[in-house]
């Protein structure tokens, strides 16, 4: 439990905390994609690769810049804890925080999945999510979050006194990464990164600020549509907290396979060229 305050509010409490709140990247000046341009391709879309992504495990896959990809529930609720790097600079990668900052903590249709420093570009653009309905609930719950870092075995390792779990998402993304790589174990492990949490629903207690999580509404049909700004190797869990309405960290939960699917579309959309690195010269003022 976290202490109670022990300083006495000032004078003018109220009028400090009634000051409103400004967003801080305003979304105005954030380029934002013409949505209409990617999803005329979605009717000629052709199946070029699936692959399944079985449950407590990982599963890598690639999509060439300019191909759209859908992450697919296919047989129960089930989240998916997704990494996303450069097919060809494996140090470029998928930053989850900055992608919060720029789009909030849930992302949704229209919205840009931004690389690391310093490439700071869109990786993928989400063109089409079945679970757009849900928008936010009486929680303050929401789908897809990139709020949530990945369940691991060091936090179970703290939190449960010493306990050993092998199957969290940290553990199944850094083996199935080390097999598609060639990388060792414990290099592997390095290039690692916090998650979009696919289907998962999340949100923080209004009370108290916690992360809190809930049962996904995701449901056998439904999927995640992306388009790939750059050439892409993907790599995802199938959460061993299954839909996520329990605990993870622990083989209870019922666990499905989840399904990517890799589409060719019959040309490219009218307009778009693969984003350029980012723009910032990288002299830090010196
Ligand atoms: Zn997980």
């Amino acid at each position: 439990m976290k202490p109670r305050p022990i300083t006495e509010a000032p004078a003018d409490a109220d009028a400090r905390k009634a000051v409103k709140p400004v967003i801080c990247y305003p979304v105005q000046s954030l380029p934002r994609p013409d949505l209409s341009a990617y999803r005329a391709l979605r009717d000629g879309l052709e199946l070029v690769e699936t692959v399944t992504v079985p449950p407590r495990e990982a599963a890598t896959w690639e999509v060439p810049a300019g191909h759209f990809f859908r992450i697919l529930c296919s047989e129960g609720s089930q989240v998916g804890d997704l990494n996303l790097f450069n097919r060809d600079n494996l140090s470029e990668r998928f930053y989850s925080g900055k992608t919060r900052a720029l789009n909030g903590t849930h992302v949704g249709l229209g919205d840009q999945l931004f690389s690391s420093f310093p490439y700071l570009r869109p990786m993928a653009t989400i063109t089409h999510d079945t679970l757009d309905w849900y928008g936010f609930d009486a929680f303050g719950g929401s789908v897809h979050d990139v709020i949530g870092t990945r369940c691991d075995p060091y936090t179970h390792n703290l939190l449960s006194h010493g306990g050993q779990y092998h199957h969290c998402c940290h553990s199944n993304l850094t083996r199935a990464f080390a097999a598609r790589t060639g990388k060792p174990l414990a290099e592997a492990e390095t290039f690692i990164h916090d998650v979009l949490n696919v289907f998962m629903c999340t949100g923080f207690t209004r009370d108290t600020g916690q992360y809190f999580m809930k049962a996904s509404p995701v449901r056998p049909g439904d999927y995640l549509e992306f388009f790939a700004e750059i050439d892409l190797l993907g790599c995802m869990s199938a959460c061993p907290g299954g839909d996520c309405s329990a605990e993870h960290s622990s083989d209870s939960a019922a666990c499905y396979p989840l399904v990517v699917e890799i589409y060719r579309p019959a040309r490219l959309p009218e307009g778009w060229s693969p984003p350029p690195v980012n723009g910032y010269n990288r002299s830090h003022g010196l």
